[in-house]
């Protein structure tokens, strides 16, 4: 059992760790990019209006968000354990993601923040060649991430849920290191 939220800038590697980690554990890897971009591919209403901000590098409205999101923690496999990579990424979400699961009565284990410096970051997504991954797309990604999301290192740290992990390592090294952190509770 284990209920963990993964937070870092794009590119810092938390799809790659939270797939393998969600795999190893059998319980779901909620990546709400990854439910945004099928969204876009089968030309939902959600992914219709979901479309321009995600080409644009912003972030889609939280409203949009936030009902997935519940409907998804709901649905039956996530009550044994979740992995949220990308998910929150504003203080109104991990507000919203506080009332929930006390809702539902669940807890997050920890909150996993991917370090990886801006360089390196750039480097990665630009040889990861997603549509969303032109340079432009790219910096103006980092530069919302640092304005809207990376508040929510200081908002989880001050509730003692934080975990740091140095993600400029190779996959396996981040890999290990992870499981070392997360071992008193997965
Ligand atoms: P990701 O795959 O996590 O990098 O997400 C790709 C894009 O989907 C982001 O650049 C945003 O446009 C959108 N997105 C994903 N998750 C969220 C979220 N929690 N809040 C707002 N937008 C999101």
């Amino acid at each position: 059992m284990a209920r963990l939220i993964f937070l870092g800038p794009p590119g810092a590697g938390k799809g790659t760790q939270a797939q393998s980690l969600a795999q190893a554990h059998h319980i779901p890897h909620i990546s709400t990019g990854d439910i945004l971009r099928n969204a876009v591919t089968q030309q939902t209403e959600l992914g219709k209006k979901a479309q321009s901000y995600m080409d644009r590098g912003e972030l889609v409205p939280d409203q949009l968000i936030l009902d997935l999101v519940e409907e998804r923690l709901n649905q039956s496999d996530a009550a044994s354990g979740w992995i949220l990579d990308g998910f929150p990424r504003t203080i109104t979400q991990a507000t919203f993601l506080d009332q929930l699961l006390s809702q539902i009565h669940q807890n997050c284990d920890y909150v996993v923040n991917f370090e990886v410096p801006d360089e390196i970051l750039v480097a990665r997504l630009l040889g990861r060649g997603r549509k969303d991954d032109t340079e432009e797309v790219i910096r103006h990604r980092l530069e919302v991430y640092r304005q809207q999301t990376a508040p929510l290192i200081d908002f989880y740290r001050e509730r003692q849920q934080l975990v740091s992990i140095d993600g400029d390592q190779t996959i396996d090294q981040v890999n290990q290191k992870l499981g070392q952190i997360l071992r008193p509770k997965v």
